[in-house]
């Protein structure tokens, strides 16, 4: 999420991948039956039958530099969580629908620092699916300057930690998803949080004009209107917007113009 129409493609990425679990520990050696493959499979078991609200399966945690909303540009570390119950049409990170490892609050918290980078962001995948991720962010927030959140918006932010800038994706037709759309969020945004509407064509955009007029979303929060890499031309929606004087953003991608749009872990 980064939802999904932003960080799709290949595994060449820079991205340090989660390593996987099989792999973290010691060398295989005989020590009257307990060697490093035992203590691994070991650790492996624990992070399994350990609580939901004490693990999480993430997909990946990677630097890179904010590609999107606001703070489009300032260094972040990015951890994304597996899975998500929505099929938007645009996805590009399907990916996160199902790979990724179990790892402790603890171990994520140790990777994030491992970056020194005071802006972090939780993304997916759909995060809020994951019970635990809600004491992650807090404890990050405890931690870090800024910690954000990207949601698809189809599950309710309610318990996110107040410190917690909330990313709100509002699903327009063409994604598929539109009827997924939570719209009880809208009363709980705060100015310091962000919406964003992902757009493929015109239609999308006059849904989401009319969104925006009847929820009076610009007076809420910041609002982003972001086209489909590849379906809608940026420019096009720039002249949509500064002919019906929308007081919004116009989002595009910055990560996709200085990688390769396939590229993952950016
Ligand atoms: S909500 Fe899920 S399906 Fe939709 S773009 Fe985000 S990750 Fe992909």
């Amino acid at each position: 999420m980064a939802h999904g129409f932003s960080r799709g493609g290949t595994r060449i990425g820079r991205a340090l991948r989660v390593p996987h679990l099989s792999r973290g520990g010691a060398p295989h050696r005989w020590r009257g039956g307990f060697g490093g493959a035992h203590r691994a499979r070991r650790r492996r078991y624990n992070l399994v039958t350990m609580k939901k609200s004490q693990r999480l399966r993430i997909n990946e945690i990677f630097h890179s530099v904010q590609g999107e909303g606001t703070r489009t540009g300032v260094r972040c570390v990015f951890v994304r969580l597996t899975g998500c119950h929505l099929r938007c049409t645009f996805c590009d990170t399907e990916y996160a629908f199902y790979e990724g490892d179990w790892m402790t609050l603890d171990a994520v918290l140790d990777r994030v620092r491992q970056y020194d980078c005071p802006v972090v962001e939780i993304t997916g995948g759909e995060p809020l699916l994951q019970p635990a991720v809600f004491p992650l962010m807090s404890r990050l927030a405890d931690e870090c300057e800024t910690v954000l959140l990207e949601t698809s918006g189809a599950l309710s932010i309610a318990d996110v930690d107040p410190r917690v800038v909330r990313i709100v994706d509002i699903k327009c037709p063409a994604s598929g998803e539109a009827r997924s759309n939570r719209w009880a969020n809208i009363g709980l945004l705060t100015p310091r949080d962000e919406v964003k509407f992902v757009l493929a064509n015109r239609s999308d955009y006059e849904w989401a004009r009319d969104v925006l007029a009847r929820y009076h979303l610009a007076k809420r929060c910041p609002v982003i209107l972001a086209p489909v890499h590849g379906a809608l031309e940026p420019l096009d929606l720039t002249e949509w917007v500064l002919e019906d004087r929308l007081n919004v953003r116009v989002g595009v991608q910055l990560h996709k113009l200085i990688w390769s749009p396939e590229m993952r872990g950016v």
